[in-house]
């Protein structure tokens, strides 16, 4: 068994094992080991039913005391199974396992191992694993890890899988001279992928995931420098210079821009008609209006005669911003297109078609943008909204489309300028460091469960006024997809019965989540945005760049869950508008660390700050600890995180570059760290 061999050449896995893998991108022993543990549980000793704590990952040692009950809800199968020990009794349920029905048996003993929680009247475990109590004893304190998982695949079995692939990883070919290895005390590859697996101990994870880290960096910077370098000397074919036009559509504009967003575009313009293509990074926290300095770009481009697109990185957002800019450029006769993947063959047919004949001349869209279908008429002005969100790539690919169009990239990451620089060194950056005057600042409380009541009434007095209100849930841990959607679709319909039982009428309470079709989630987004819902209750589809003026309250649950940085963005939902708005973080854990990690929130309402307090305050533990800046192009590197790391790859980039890239050719080594995810 090799690297490049299929994944079943490993013991143990059989067509439908890998069929299932296929699904996680796995086809090869390579892919497997690449395929990293979203997290570690180390198994610690059974608890006493009456000692367990909600909101923790605990495990009990029980005795079965019912038979297994099946029920069917809403296209689920739901188990329960009752146990007890000397101290109390515990429900324990599953999602779509009927098989359990003849597994448990009364009076058999288990241990089970999972999160806990209190419902209705009695302490619950859903989803647990289950041991028997040999078999759990010799797992305890061992660190185990945990996979993202698909239907039709446990990550107990990607565990044992990637354990019988671990000799292949001897045959990986570390890129690192030796002595840089040492000199940055960077783990070697073979035993770093070896340890993210299955690692010795905290310490030897540390090291294995900083050294994944700086691989995905030292990927994502080469690959930088390649596209500057093939920018680089590029003359501005695309003059874009229309100040006089420009200056009457923001006169026109049904707000004042702050002279921060001023600022922005002036760069922009300025860069637009110099002598060298644009290649600019739009930075702004959430709500700081950078979506209008991109209008004012594409407007100008439009104007200038040239097409410009936007492409955002979901369907949602697209459409959003097809919306807007359809209704700021209509009365210029500016066409606007849209195109994204969920569109018929036959629409997207015509959309190819008008982008070819230039009869559109802003076309905003998703990925759908880059196929190589799309060919365009004349274009002159690429813009990358959330730009986190894409690699390096798909921003090549759009602007390989053109000539050699102006970029222009937004991004609500707050991040450093000294990262900054490292990670867009060929960029050049205005800072949007202003919100738009009027905003008030949106009140923060950080609460447990017990506070639910009063949020909800609070939420039903600003229903009344005519307010909508967004709820978040947060993805189920360890567990199946599925059950993210069972999660909030019940919640949905729990709060919808509370709020109707206690107040009466009619209160649209509807529930959106990412599993839902494209259509659909427009469909609800658009209900939102017109007021026929009035409360949203969501997973965190709605993180990125939904707008909705009118919205004035973000509850989020198991606000714990999340990093600091995500439930900052989540915030920037509300207070979009002139309405005073308001935040409330349920937590579902207590002590006194959680608690103070979310205050911060409650302090400050700047990007900058939680995303530095959020960092001082994680515990050594925390290797993937919750992800600080939601960047999402690397699987592991965390910029904050690993800023050590990202340092380093830019420093060995620079000091050893020529040499890595001749020991790449020359051992043909073959490995895909040197693509950025997505
Ligand atoms: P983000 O920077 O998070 O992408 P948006 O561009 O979506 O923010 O803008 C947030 C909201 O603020 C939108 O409703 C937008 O119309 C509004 N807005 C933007 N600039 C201003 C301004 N200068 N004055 C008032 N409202 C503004
Ligand atoms: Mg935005």
């Amino acid at each position: 068994m090799v690297l490049g061999d299929s994944i079943k050449t490993i013991k143990g896995i059989g067509d439908k094992t890998a069929a299932a893998m296929s699904k996680l991108g796995i086809y090869t022993v390579s892919d497997l080991l690449m395929y990293y543990p979203r997290t570690y549980i180390s198994y610690e000793d059974p608890v006493d039913i009456e000692n367990l704590q909600t909101g923790m990952r605990q495990s009990v040692r029980v005795m079965i005391n019912s038979r297994v009950e099946v029920r069917k809800v809403r296209g689920l199968t739901i188990s329960i199974v009752y146990a007890k020990d000397f101290s109390g009794t515990i429900k324990l349920m599953w999602f779509n396992c009927p098989f359990l029905r003849n597994f448990f048996h009364i009076g058999q003993e288990f241990v089970f191992s999972g999160e806990v929680s209190y419902k209705s009247g009695m302490m619950t475990m859903t989803q647990p694993e289950y041991y028997t109590p040999d078999k759990y004893s010799e797992l305890t304190n061992v660190w185990q890890p945990v996979y993202t998982v698909t239907p039709g695949i446990t990550s107990k079995t990607i565990q044992k899988a990637a354990r019988n692939a671990l000799p292949a990883a001897s045959g990986l070919v570390d890129y690192l001279p030796e002595d840089v290895l040492s000199e940055y005390g960077i783990m070697d590859l073979p035993e770093a992928v070896a340890s993210i697996h299955f690692p010795a101990d905290e310490y030897h994870l540390k090291l294995a995931v900083k050294r994944i880290a700086f691989d995905e960096f030292y990927g994502f910077i080469s690959d930088m420098h390649r596209l500057k370098s093939d920018f680089a000397g590029y003359r501005n074919e695309c003059v874009i210079s229309c100040d006089e036009e420009v200056r009457r559509f923001i006169e026109k504009l049904s707000f004042t821009l702050t002279n921060a967003q001023m600022n922005a575009v002036r760069d922009m313009l300025e860069d637009m008609s110099s002598d060298h293509v644009m290649n600019r990074l739009i930075q702004g926290d959430v709500g700081s209006g950078k979506t209008i300095v991109a209008a004012v770009g594409l407007f100008a481009a439009a104007v200038s005669g040239w097409q410009g697109v936007i492409m955002a990185p979901t369907e949602v957002l697209a459409v959003q911003h097809y919306k807007e800019l359809h209704a700021q450029f209509e009365p210029y006769g500016i066409s606007v297109g849209l195109l994204t993947g969920s569109m018929t063959v036959k629409e997207k047919r015509l959309m190819y078609q008008d982008i070819k004949n230039g009869d559109v001349s802003v076309i905003v869209g998703t990925h759908a943008l880059i196929q190589d279908k799309v060919e365009y008429n004349r274009l002159g002005l690429v813009v990358t909204d959330e730009q986190h969100r894409f690699g390096v790539k798909q921003r090549e690919k759009l602007t390989e489309k053109g000539g050699h169009p102006h970029t222009l990239v937004m991004s609500a990451t707050p991040i450093p300028r000294t990262l900054a620089i490292i990670m867009y060194g060929d960029l050049d950056i205005s800072v949007i460091d202003e919100l738009p005057a009027g905003r008030i600042p949106i009140k923060n409380c950080v609460v447990d469960e017990s506070y639910r009541k009063t949020a909800q009434s609070f939420i039903m007095k600003e229903v009344s006024k005519g307010h909508q209100v967004y709820i978040v849930c947060p993805m189920v841990e360890a567990s199946e997809v599925l059950d993210d959607v069972a999660n909030v679709t019940e919640y949905t319909e729990e709060l919808r019965e509370t709020l109707r039982s206690q107040y009466g009428g009619d209160i649209q309470v509807t529930c959106l989540h990412g599993k839902m079709k494209a259509d659909e989630k427009n469909a609800i987004l658009d209900d939102f945005s017109n007021g026929s819902i009035s409360i949203l209750v969501s997973t965190t589809v709605i993180e990125v760049g939904i707008n909705n003026p009118n919205a004035t309250v973000m509850m989020v649950e198991n606000a714990e869950r999340f990093g600091l940085a995500q439930l900052h963005q989540l915030r920037g939902r509300v207070g979009r508008g002139k309405l005073q708005s308001y935040c409330i973080f349920v937590s579902g854990k207590k002590d006194k660390d959680t608690m103070e990690r979310l205050e911060v929130l409650e302090k400050s309402n700047d990007g900058f700050y939680i995303a530095g307090e959020d960092l001082k305050m994680r515990g050594p533990g925390d290797f993937f600890g919750i992800r600080q800046s939601g960047e999402v192009m690397f699987k592991i590197g965390d910029i904050y995180n690993h800023a050590d790391m990202l340092k380093a790859a830019q420093k060995i980039y620079e000091d050893h570059g020529a040499e890595i890239d001749r020991t790449i050719e020359e051992k043909g080594i073959y490995n895909r760290y040197f693509q950025p995810v997505l």
